[in-house]
């Protein structure tokens, strides 16, 4: 199959706002395709050529990027960076360049698709002395025989910014479409769906729906090394109504940490994240505690991973833990420096049977069973069974107290639902946090689809003097296009005339414009000049009846700062 009726397809979809559309265009490309061609299209479409969780990535940055379109199309680099400036888009910037291609090919035969998602895989693989070189050549490959409109789509693959509407949503109904269509159809998008929760593939789900139907799908079962999609929890507006949600509740504290899905086979583990990204290299400890105290052979447990302060025992605010999940080098010394302690609290798989149907009382009893505990380094994580408020009430302060989120309120009768937020699951509780009046002060322009607008903010308190300091970057709340409330094209219209000065892709502004902010919680952080910054800041509404002077101030931050700690000291 030829590459440009992909991108023809792509093309389509960028266009095209209807979902329904989406999903009949989809459908019909991959109905009509063979085996071979269901993966690639389906993997393709979402700007993939792995599974989701797979750890693979294409290792090409922007820079790389724009040297390869400067070879590829024989034009000099200022024509390409003055046109990344002007569009923000290395895609749109290739198929400009390419139309008016300075060097011509002599031969060159149609790129098919998988010729794209061959040279695309070997990207991946291609590691060490040398790599970026050899890199350069796979992607100019494709570049130098590519027709314009091709050469964007590959372009923004490579980048990780193909941005063409494919959401998850739409390919699996799409794939329910096109392979699933003679079944009932709310049931078919329900395999595809529960498939995807337990094989987060889409182009094997979709060889899978074409080869052998609803049935296959249905057998798809849960497979120790390869991630599935957890159980999520909801927000409860109080414990009290927590409690009265189930009529057998176990309440647990919610520690501050990384949710891990931990898989093991004989001596084999692997460490998924919530999001599947494989962490295993970045725990060895973990790897370790579970080789030592889990005495199942075969199993797959969750659990949250908590950073430890070594001095103090104390836990650590989840920032720490993150420089963990990032680290890619010097990974014992940060075993050393920040060991982490492991809460666990589920079970969903024990030698070879799959406990997502067993109710929570049951699988809480079989996790107790195959686990060694090791006080504060790998242990259950701490409940009670209640449903008495003031019991409840005591454990939960016990949880702030010990510097953890809150607590988790969950159903024992309850089975597991992979990939859900569902009614009956699990309640988050946690202390809500009181919003900010802050001042936008700075910005940074967007690239790609966001070219032309600020698209992400930076928020200042005032201190004393009257300076407004920073304490975070926000990009959250903001709407792409205009439904109704706030899109990134009115706050850019809104602030584009207190610009101060511009430096490379930032923006200065002068205090203005005051935005009621709210957030998860603060931090300590020496990025932002108020030594504080916000978790997860996201605008609410913008005050246009506050003026700079009546935004909040640091020492109310300091306050707001001390209080969450203070949710108690041990
Ligand atoms: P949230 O991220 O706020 O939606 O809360 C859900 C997350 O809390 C889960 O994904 C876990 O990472 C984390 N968590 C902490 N403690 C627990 C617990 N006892 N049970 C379940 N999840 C927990």
């Amino acid at each position: 199959m030829e590459y440009s009726k992909l991108v023809e397809l792509y093309e389509y979809l960028e266009k095209t706002p209807s979902r329904l559309k989406k999903i009949d265009a989809v459908a019909g490309m991959l109905s009509g395709a063979d085996e071979d061609h269901v993966v690639m299209l389906a993997r393709l479409l979402q700007g993939r050529v792995f599974p989701s969780w797979s750890e693979e990535d294409f290792g090409i940055a922007s820079l790389l990027m724009m040297r390869i379109i400067q070879t590829s199309t024989g034009h000099p680099m200022q024509d390409v960076e003055k046109l990344f400036k002007e569009t923000g888009d290395l895609g749109i910037v290739a198929e400009k360049l390419i139309s008016t291609k300075k060097q011509t090919t002599l031969f060159s035969s149609p790129l098919s698709v998988r010729k794209v998602f061959e040279n695309l895989r070997k990207l991946s693989s291609v590691t060490g002395k040398g790599s970026q070189e050899r890199k350069f050549h796979i992607v100019a490959e494709l570049i130098s025989s590519a027709k314009p409109k091709e050469a964007k789509y590959i372009v923004r693959t490579v980048l990780g910014e193909l941005r063409v509407g494919v959401a998850d949503g739409v390919i699996r109904d799409a794939i329910a479409k096109a392979f699933l269509g003679k079944e009932e159809p709310k049931e078919a998008v329900k395999a595809v769906e529960w498939a995807w929760f337990l094989l987060p593939d889409y182009g094997e789900i979709a060889r899978v729906a074409k080869t052998s139907g609803m049935e296959g799908l249905r057998k798809i079962s849960l497979e120790i090394g390869k991630p599935y999609r957890v159980l999520l929890a909801e927000k409860a507006p109080s414990l009290q109504d927590a409690l009265n949600s189930f009529e057998n509740p176990v309440i647990e504290f919610k520690y501050d940490g990384m949710r891990a899905q931990i898989h093991k086979d004989g001596e084999k583990v692997w460490v998924y994240t919530r999001r599947l990204e494989d962490v295993t290299r970045q725990f060895p400890d973990i790897v370790e505690m579970v080789r030592d105290n889990v005495k199942a052979r075969k199993c797959i447990i969750e659990g949250e991973a908590v950073g430890m302060d070594k001095r103090t025992g104390n836990p650590l605010p989840f920032q720490f833990l993150s420089q963990r999940i990032q680290r890619k080098y010097g990974i014992e010394r940060m075993v050393e420096e920040i060991p982490v302690q492991v809460n666990l609290f589920d079970i969903v798989l024990l030698e070879g049977e799959t406990l997502f149907g067993k109710p929570l009382r049951e699988r809480r009893t079989l996790l107790q069973s195959v686990i060694r505990e090791v006080p504060e380094r790998f242990q259950l994580a701490r409940g009670i069974i209640t449903k008495d408020f003031r019991k409840a009430q005591k454990f939960y302060e016990e949880a702030l107290r010990h510097r953890q989120e809150g607590v988790m309120v969950k159903n024992l009768d309850a089975t597991y639902q992979p990939g859900r937020r569902v009614a009956g699951g699990w309640l988050k509780v946690k202390p809500v946090m009181e919003n900010l009046d802050l001042v936008i002060i700075g910005a940074v322009w967007g690239t790609g689809k966001r070219a032309g607008w600020m698209s992400s903010f930076v928020l200042g308190c005032r201190d004393e003097d009257g300076n407004f300091l920073e304490c975070g970057m926000m990009g959250t709340g903001i709407k792409e296009k205009d439904e109704s409330g706030i899109t990134f094209e009115s706050l850019t219209k809104l602030l584009k005339p207190h610009i101060e000065r511009e430096e490379g892709n930032r923006v200065i502004l002068k205090p203005k414009i005051v935005a009621e902010v709210a957030y998860e919680e603060i931090q300590k952080s020496p990025n932002y000049s108020s030594g504080y910054a916000l978790r997860f800041p996201r605008i609410v509404r913008l005050r246009p009846d506050r003026s700079p002077e009546d935004a909040d101030t640091l020492e109310r931050i300091e306050r707001l700062y001390e209080q969450q700690k203070g949710r108690g000291d041990k």
